[in-house]
């Protein structure tokens, strides 16, 4: 584990009676293709939507040729360099966490560069998810067991990565995986990642689930 990762999960105070859970933001909480793609069109490049991956699939707008590896990394720096705090906000996001909150904690946990934490902590702010945020490098799976670790209720795991499903699977199952992919373009491109326990529609949907699972664990408000 980096010692970027393991001072933040350090500052993080988790409760050993009370439900845990983890989210991803990009392309859970905040709207990463919509914004992306505003991005590549300023900057003469596009997305082919012809599968759930950036490399092959981003299209320089003169040769309608794909974009090589090191064009589509510096696309993505610059992107959450100029917009990390201004993305979209995924609808009832922000409603529906505040009322899982009455029954949870939340920890946000992203792949957003070290560089841009701040920027992404200023944005849970300014749209009402004032939650802890871990920015996190490659696979999900040291941080999610670490923080399971510190709880002894259910632990609530959501990503539109099937990658970080496979992942965190391997290292702590009894997580509960919801795999949600808010762009409804990408979310067509993908079935049910196979290491989830549940595909989720909407947030109202991710609401649902995670409330009926916490009452068919007896937990109740506040436990
Ligand atoms: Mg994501």
């Amino acid at each position: 584990m980096t010692e970027a990762l393991h001072s933040q999960l350090s500052d993080v105070e988790v409760a050993l009676n009370r439900p845990l859970l983890i989210t991803d933001a990009d392309e859970v909480l905040f709207a990463f293709m919509r914004g992306f793609e505003r991005h590549l069109a300023n900057n003469g490049a596009y997305f082919n939507w012809a599968s759930f991956r950036l490399n092959g699939n981003i299209i320089a707008r003169d040769s309608d040729d794909p974009l090589e590896i090191p064009q589509v990394r510096g696309l993505l720096r610059s992107y959450f360099e100029e917009h990390t705090q201004t993305m979209d906000v995924v609808e009832h996001a922000p409603e529906m966490l505040q009322h899982l909150s009455r029954r949870l904690q939340v920890v946000v946990l992203s792949n957003v560069p070290h560089a841009q934490r701040a920027d992404r902590a200023a944005a849970l702010h300014n749209n009402g998810m004032p939650f802890p945020i871990i920015s996190n490098e490659g696979s999900k799976a040291d941080a999610v067991e670490t923080l399971a670790a510190r709880t002894a209720a259910p632990v609530f795991f959501i990503d539109d990565s099937p990658n970080h499903h496979d992942e965190v699977k391997r290292v702590a199952d009894h997580v509960v995986r919801i795999h949600y992919i808010s762009d409804p373009r990408l979310s067509t491109l993908l079935g049910p990642a196979d290491a989830s326990h549940y595909r989720a529609r909407d947030w109202l949907d991710i609401r649902a689930f995670i409330e009926d699972h916490l009452d068919q664990a007896g937990q109740t408000d506040g436990a």
